[in-house]
């Protein structure tokens, strides 16, 4: 699928919002993008995840298992396992740290995909793999639906996502849409 395809499929389905946003962050931003609106649609799920397997294949990049960060990366990993033929496990926060739980676990040497539902600033992406390099586990690629780092951010590890967005935020006292007099608005909030 194509950028702008993927763009126009995210957006029928609300997950890619243009407008006047507050981000759960306090900045102020002119996108916002909520995963879980497509991802409720399981056939649209394991369709982005199909997209994204396919770059892992033709790369030729083998994995053991998947591992996401619940909860945005619960759903799309599992897709992800059910396109590569593997399992798909998850990690949590518990007390701060980033780890897995529910007896999952990962053996030594095993090839570990990371699969994320976005990846802004990078920073939740590179607990996960810590977490998972300390258990033994050999993280092979990451991939994302969408990159809002525009590919700046360097794990040392092949990266993949579906869409790139170019997303700019401010903080609420430099916001150009606020001193043009909008008034920005919380998405996801009932009113
Ligand atoms: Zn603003």
């Amino acid at each position: 699928m194509r950028q702008e395809q993927l763009k126009e499929l995210f957006k029928k389905n609300n997950a890619l919002l243009t407008g006047h946003f507050k981000l759960s962050s306090g900045l102020h931003s002119d996108t916002y993008f909520q995963s879980a609106l497509i991802l409720q649609h399981p056939t649209k799920a394991a369709k982005l995840a199909e997209e994204l397997a396919e770059k892992i294949r033709e790369n030729n990049i083998e994995i053991d298992v998947v591992v996401s960060p619940a909860m945005g990366g619960v759903i799309i990993g599992h897709e992800m396992g059910r396109a590569l033929g593997t399992s798909a496990i998850f990690t949590e926060r518990v007390d701060g740290n980033v780890a897995l739980r529910r007896g999952f676990f990962v053996n030594d040497g095993e090839r570990v995909l990371v699969v994320e539902d976005v990846i802004t600033t990078g920073l939740s992406t590179r607990e996960v793999i810590d977490s998972l390099k300390s258990s033994g586990a050999k993280v092979v690629a990451i991939v994302s639906l969408v990159d809002r780092s525009v590919g700046k951010i360097d794990f040392g590890i092949p990266r993949y996502s579906l869409l790139s967005l170019e997303v700019k935020n401010y903080k609420e006292e430099e916001c150009p849409m606020c001193k043009n007099g909008s008034i920005a608005i919380k998405p996801g909030s009932r009113k």
